[in-house]
């Protein structure tokens, strides 16, 4: 979480006039939402560590949570506006870091075996389908793609299936994008390391809804564990948007235009991995970001740079190494 919010205040300064991220990232609040006794609770606990953590909240209770989003419904009974969030879209954040960067960007090409470098001598060699590349420094940043390259890193595949609707001007228009608590609920499970969504349709009722800049709601998703095919299901999204129409009645006038899946790589702590690995000089790992990537990824690219040039890196990073003993491993 700490981490999360270092991240998003670089995004802040990034989006800043001038600045690399102007107008792929847009400041505006998130709302944690809760329907019933015990969605309430894990939505305050939510609440209490992002507070302990400096965040601006708004407790808004009883009658006055519809009154102040009249588009919720009635059965909504827990409502905290998390202050200061952002949105940051994926897609343009990758290419303006890319372009930023001044990189030679080599597309279409595949890493196939890495060979490590050697103490005091030259840096890991990579055979791609391009040919082979030689380097002082490599990071395997290739997401689920990392194991075969690295396949002690053991990540596994998270689908998340999501649900896009049409365009719609005339309709409420949310102040920022909404979680509700059986989102947060799933994934504190996740992060605990207990087995989640396992495929099953049956399961997919964690539910957050996002308004897009287009007039458009992003709505999901599933996180279904060990599960890397990119297919969706009809009756997980059935269950998604049945959810979401009881929650934001509105919706149900809206048409679906797209309905879609995307791959988390999930780590068994739920944190991501970050740094060098030891005995192999020059090799550096940053994957398993799972289904905080965008968020972390100013964050995680400054403090790799920051590493490399054996500069001091934000507090909580060194925690993030990826073969450190302490970190929790899966039994395979
Ligand atoms: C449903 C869903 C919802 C999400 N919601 C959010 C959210 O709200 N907020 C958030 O912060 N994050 C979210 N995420 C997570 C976010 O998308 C990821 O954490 C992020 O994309 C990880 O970035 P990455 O660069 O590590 O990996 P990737 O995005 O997977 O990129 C890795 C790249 O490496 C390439 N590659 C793989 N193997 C090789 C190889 N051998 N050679 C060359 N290239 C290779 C791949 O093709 C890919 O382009 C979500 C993800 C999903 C699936």
């Amino acid at each position: 979480m700490n981490l999360a919010i270092r991240s998003r205040e670089q995004y802040v300064g990034l989006a800043d006039k001038g600045g690399v991220m102007q107008g792929a990232y847009f400041s505006r609040s998130t709302f944690l939402a809760a329907a019933n006794d015990w969605e309430v609770a894990a939505m305050h606990a939510q609440a209490d560590e992002l507070s302990r953590a400096g965040v601006s909240l708004k407790v808004t209770e009883g009658s006055d949570i519809q009154k102040s989003i009249p588009c919720l419904a009635s059965n909504i009974s827990g409502l905290v506006e998390v202050q200061g969030e952002g949105h940051a879209v994926g897609y343009k954040v990758v290419d303006r870091f890319l372009r930023a960067s001044g990189a030679k960007v080599i597309c279409e090409a595949s890493a196939l075996k890495l060979q490590p470098g050697v103490k005091s001598g030259r840096g890991p060699t990579v055979q791609t389908s391009e040919g082979v590349i030689e380097a002082d420094d490599v990071v395997v940043a290739a997401g689920l793609g990392s194991n075969a390259l690295l396949p002690w890193l053991n990540l596994w595949p998270r689908r998340g299936q999501l649900i896009v609707t049409e365009r719609r001007r005339s309709v409420y228009k949310l102040p920022g994008n909404f979680i509700f608590a059986s989102y947060l609920l799933e994934k504190k499970k996740a992060d605990v390391g207990q087995s989640v969504d396992s495929g099953s349709a049956a399961r997919a009722c964690a539910l957050v809804i996002d308004p897009l800049p287009y007039d458009q709601y992003l709505i999901g998703g599933t996180r279904e564990e060990d599960d890397d095919d990119q297919h969706t299901e009809f009756a997980a999204v059935q269950r998604i948007l049945a959810r979401a129409v009881e929650y934001m009645p509105f919706l149900g006038e809206m048409s679906v235009i797209r309905v879609f899946a995307g791959v988390r790589a999930a780590t068994p702590d739920g944190l991501p991995y970050l740094g060098q690995v030891k005995e192999a000089p020059g090799l550096w790992v940053a994957t398993g970001f799972e289904g905080d990537g965008i968020c972390l990824a100013p964050l995680a690219g400054d403090a790799m740079a920051r590493m490399m040039a054996g500069k001091d890196i934000p507090p909580g990073v060194e925690a993030l190494a990826p073969d450190s003993p302490q970190r929790k491993r899966r039994e395979s």
